[in-house]
């Protein structure tokens, strides 16, 4: 039987994600094509893969970079557009099936937000738009008809597990974090790192910024956050565990005690592929895990006393409202500055307590409040570099 072939938009295909979806795009032709290509400034990576994939039209963020791509693909049919309104409405075109969320940070709010009002399906790695404003995503989703696919390793895991048990009740799930480059390192050690040593993650390959955010277990906080809105769970329904070796991506907990993990080797395509297919699985040559290889796996508590930023996103998401959105600006801001060599590794933790208890709280957020939030805590945490 034939089947029709997904057209795929990828905002933030120059990135970690992006190529990566790319490269399942490349194996799997029959499957999926690639429908719009969006890029912030890597000009020269956006040309380079419309004159490969073919899509039907590109977005650069950066206008300053649209003549040198509409040069480069003046010979070929593939529309171009510059600018980030353009990469919120080319979200709407008709011959799109599926979004994947590939930007990095806030920035990807918008998008995704038009995206599901025009009833797109979204594959979503961009996990800053649900710590933001999840409650906003999820329920127009839900008025929308509209389906997210987890791309995020553990929220596939925990997506997986769930396949056929819709109706049963979830008691509890575990995410599970690798620990990062510095499990295992005390306050004095940490105080001296540099972002050298920060980007050298154990067991994964990934964008700057979540690389740092792994380091710093804020991507686990974030992560939290996150499957709070995709899975609907209480905040004392997740519970993080630390298990180095990144075999088990996360577990689920029903109510009868059972637990089902999904397992593998760490390789994002993996997920990226699922969230893409789904509801199939289609055949891939990813390596296969060998279990001769990890005799052992393991698990422990996450330090928390050390690694602040996961109780914090622990506490923003309780807290509700738009706690979690000021949470997410902060940390954009000194993970920006850590990777400037602006502030220490500890020191950003501090800056995002700070902002936590000055930015003014609103209980119910509209879409307006978020953005307001999200500027003010950005400039409340600059002045704060500055002192
Ligand atoms: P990356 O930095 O490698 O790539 C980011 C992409 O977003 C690039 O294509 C860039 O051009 C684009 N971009 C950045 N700022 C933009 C803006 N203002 N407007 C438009 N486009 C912009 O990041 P990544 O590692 O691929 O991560 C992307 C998202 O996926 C993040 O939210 C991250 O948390 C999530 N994620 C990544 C991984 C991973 O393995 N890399 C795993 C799970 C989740
Ligand atoms: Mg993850």
């Amino acid at each position: 039987m034939s089947q029709k072939i997904k057209r795929i938009a990828i905002l933030g295909s120059t990135g970690s994600i992006g190529t990566q979806a790319l490269e399942v795009i490349k194996a799997n032709p029959q499957h999926f094509s690639a429908e719009i290509l969006a890029a912030h400034s890597n000009a020269e990576l956006l040309i380079k893969q419309a004159i490969e994939f073919d899509p039907n039209a590109v977005v650069i963020v950066d206008e300053s970079k649209y003549l040198l791509v509409k040069e480069a693909l003046q010979h070929t049919d593939v529309k171009v557009f510059a600018g980030s309104k353009a990469l919120e409405q080319i979200v709407e075109m008709s011959s799109i099936d599926l979004v994947l969320t590939a930007i990095v940070g806030y920035a990807g709010l918008a998008s995704t937000l038009n995206a599901i009002q025009h009833q797109k399906n979204i594959a979503l790695a961009n996990k800053e738009t649900l710590v933001v404003a999840g409650d906003l995503v999820t329920k127009l989703a839900f008025d929308k008809a509209v389906n997210i696919y987890p791309v995020d390793s553990e929220h596939s895991a925990i997506f997986q597990c769930l396949a056929g048990e819709f109706e049963n009740k979830i008691e509890k799930i575990y995410l599970t974090a690798s620990g990062g480059p510095f499990r295992g390192k005390n306050r004095e050690f940490l105080m001296q790192v540099k972002k050298e040593q920060a980007l050298k993650h154990p067991n994964w390959t990934m964008g700057a910024k979540i690389t740092i955010d792994s380091a710093s277990l804020m991507n686990k906080g974030l992560e939290v956050i996150e499957a709070k809105w995709l899975f609907q769970l209480k905040p004392e329904q997740i519970d993080v565990i630390v298990h180095p070796q990144s075999i088990v991506h996360s577990i689920v907990q029903f109510n009868d005690g059972s637990m089902k993990a999904q397992m593998g080797l760490p390789d994002m395509k993996l997920p990226i592929q699922y969230a893409m297919a789904y509801p199939q699985r289609i055949q891939s040559d990813f390596p296969r895990f060998d279990f001769l290889n990890y005799p052992q796996l393991t698990f422990e508590k996450a330090d928390t006393k050390t690694f602040r930023n996961l109780e914090l996103a622990y506490h923003a998401m309780k807290q509700g409202g738009n706690s979690a959105c000021i949470l997410n600006a902060a940390n954009e801001v000194v993970v920006d500055a850590f990777l400037k060599d602006k502030i220490g590794f500890l020191e950003m933790s501090d800056v995002i307590e700070k902002c936590l208890s000055k930015v003014s709280y609103i209980s119910n957020p509209t879409y307006e409040n978020y953005v307001e939030s999200d500027k003010e805590t950005r400039q409340l945490a600059h002045s704060f570099l500055l002192k």
